[in-house]
């Protein structure tokens, strides 16, 4: 089973997100473990402070190292590996996600404000990780945007096996287009190769229809100039 801390200053943040679907399925079906640490539960000062002032002056205020450090120690053991959710991480892609889905213990560590105090870095974080060139008002979305990623990594989260693997990025491009019933839908038809029952033939429509549109919308990927997994 794999353990995931997420830390930071607004655990109801996750209670939505976690409490639906696949991901509160793993978690019943002990394959995977999620617990939110409250980083104000960890401040030892008078007024359980988490932030403070910029050295040096600027703007905002920027996350103390004491209350993160004590949490990210309180839950850490030799399986722990702890990413900070930051807009100036490497970005999140599927094999970083595959990747991640082979750690026991995951702790992430949620920054607010302007960011959170570099000597955080140094001392107690593997990585950082973005989900994007784009920047949040803090790391909660961030965290689940991951969590919910990496889990479908993790074997038996998602009921049919090889679901995952036909995704977008397995193959470098995206996943065929879909279609469900009815057969014709404000005048629109389902592609005849479809219903014909004839795999091969779908196999190799779909194969050519992902190609077609990722080339449209993501030429890098067919190129191979990004590596996906
Ligand atoms: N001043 C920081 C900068 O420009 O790099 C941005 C701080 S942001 C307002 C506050 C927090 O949101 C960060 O500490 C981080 O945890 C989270 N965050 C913001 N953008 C993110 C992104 N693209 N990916 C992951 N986390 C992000």
């Amino acid at each position: 089973m794999m353990r995931i801390d997420i830390l930071s200053l607004f655990p109801g943040y996750f209670q939505g997100p976690f409490d639906v679907s696949i991901v509160k399925r793993a978690q019943k079906n002990g394959l995977i473990q999620i617990r939110q640490l409250d980083i104000r539960d960890f401040s030892e000062s008078r007024h359980r402070k988490v932030d403070d002032r910029p050295f040096g002056g600027g703007p905002g205020m920027v996350m103390c190292p004491q209350p993160a450090v004590s949490a990210i120690r309180s839950v850490k053991d030799n399986a722990a590996h702890v990413v900070y959710l930051s807009p100036q991480g490497a970005k999140l892609n599927a094999a970083k996600c595959k990747e991640l889905a082979q750690k026991e213990h995951l702790i992430l560590l949620c920054g607010h404000y302007e960011g959170i105090d570099e000597r955080i870095l140094a001392l107690e974080v593997d990585e950082e990780i973005s989900i994007g060139d784009y920047v949040l008002t803090n790391g909660c979305v961030a965290a689940i945007v991951l969590v919910d990623a990496v889990i479908r990594f993790i074997p038996g989260v998602i009921g049919h096996p090889d679901a995952v693997e036909q995704d977008s990025f397995q193959q470098g491009g995206f996943d065929g287009p879909h279609f469900t019933r009815p057969e014709v839908f404000e005048g629109m038809e389902v592609p005849q190769v479809l219903r014909q029952g004839h795999h091969a033939e779908i196999e190799k429509w779909r194969r050519a229809e992902a190609k077609k549109k990722t080339e449209r919308v993501r030429p890098e990927l067919v190129k191979g100039e990004v590596r996906e997994p």
